[in-house]
């Protein structure tokens, strides 16, 4: 039996994962659900789920809400009590900085995180990483790329020469980029149905940058050694090179229900929910090289990765601001790789940061871009 504890239940990877828990059956059974503050739904996996926990982020929602027959919490405490709890796997599904906190106390508790709150393994990944070997914790990424480059990677443990990321390129990989796209625009991604902060991340390819910081933490590869490619079909999820020139790729129908069953079950595989591939019918598989001039975001993150110490947070927090403001649009979205570039200009990075200096860095970061967009708008 393993007790699964998801954090964020109420967000993309949330519902999806208790699908795909919904279909493993009874061995997998959910102890504890969160919401920031989508009540309505919650209540709803509650009935259907039973945990004996839930957390309630949002400290007024958690006030006035009355769930009988659960034990309620709140805020960030309330997640680091369900992190350390009773269940043997942490989904964390939590959108933005604050899902460090429960990540660092559940590898602590030697849990396993099945990981799909990547901003957190950009800003601290060195940190995780060094919290996971010592205590015994695990991480399983719930990102298709990284779930893809772990399946190769495990039936062939020889040495990596290359990690080739695969990304579609997102709603305007054809059409040109500028201050008239809406965030309406933007939220229609052409293959993959996601939260707001990741497919805007996608239309300017920041997702992908992010991402290739994610794969240097996890895979503890050399950014020189990492390249992204474009393939606008989605489905060879990432790929292997050895130093042979020996290709592994994963391939698989583009649904997020493969990665979020392989980090639960993992080393096991099980039938999933996805449909087989049938190649026949997909006929063209198409690759082209990012145009790193139309999506300078790519270059930031190669910038702040290069950079390293204190720098990956920074570009992390400061497009999470940038983010919220195109969606409420405060500003156009080329305006966000200019504002986060101001912001990455003005930053003294730091190295070898402790966690309170990281913090302290993204604290910064998101003062300073706000500043930027203020002096934008005046
Ligand atoms: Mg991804």
């Amino acid at each position: 039996m393993y007790k699964i504890a998801i954090l964020g239940s109420t967000g993309s990877i949330g519902t999806l994962t208790l699908e795909v828990i919904s279909h493993l059956g009874r061995d997998f059974k959910v102890t504890a659900l969160s919401t920031n503050s989508n009540i309505e739904l919650l209540q709803e996996q509650i009935n259907r789920f039973s945990p004996e926990v839930v957390c309630i982020c949002n400290e007024s929602d958690f006030r006035t809400t009355r769930i009988r027959g659960v034990r309620l919490l709140t805020g960030r405490d309330g997640l680091a009590e369900i992190a350390s709890g009773e269940s043997d796997i942490i989904v964390n599904a939590l959108v933005g900085a604050v899902g460090i906190y429960p990540t660092i106390t559940a590898l602590e508790s030697k849990k396993r995180v099945c990981l799909a709150n990547k901003e957190t393994l950009v800003s601290f990944g060195d940190i995780v990483m060094d919290t996971a070997r010592k205590y015994g914790g695990e991480i399983l990424p719930i990102d298709s790329e990284h779930s893809a480059i772990h399946q190769c990677i495990q039936t062939d443990k020889r040495k990596v020469a290359e990690i080739i990321l695969t990304a579609s390129g997102g709603p305007f990989r054809q059409s040109v980029i500028n201050e008239s796209i809406t965030p309406e625009d933007t939220l229609a991604h052409p293959v993959w149905k996601m939260g707001k902060k990741v497919t805007v991340d996608s239309a300017t390819l920041m997702n992908k940058g992010l991402e290739v910081i994610e794969a240097i933490k996890l895979f503890k590869i050399a950014p020189e050694n990492i390249s992204v490619l474009i393939h606008p079909q989605s489905i060879i999820h990432s790929m292997i090179r050895f130093a042979d020139n020996s290709i592994l790729a994963q391939l698989s129908l583009p649904d997020m229900r493969l990665p979020i069953q392989y980090a639960l079950t993992y080393p096991e595989r099980f039938p999933s929910l996805v449909e087989p591939l049938n190649l026949a019918k997909v006929k063209t598989l198409e690759f082209e090289p990012p145009d790193k001039e139309k999506f300078p975001c790519l270059s930031l993150a190669y910038r702040a990765i290069s950079e390293g110490g204190t720098m990956p947070a920074v570009l992390s927090a400061s497009d999470e601001v940038c983010v919220n403001s195109f969606l409420i649009k405060k500003i156009t979205l080329p305006d966000i790789s200019k504002i986060i570039t101001q912001v990455m200009d003005r930053h003294n990075v730091m190295n070898i940061p402790t966690f309170k200096e990281i913090e302290e860095a993204d604290r910064w970061a998101r003062g300073e871009t706000l500043k930027v967009i203020e002096s934008l708008n005046q």
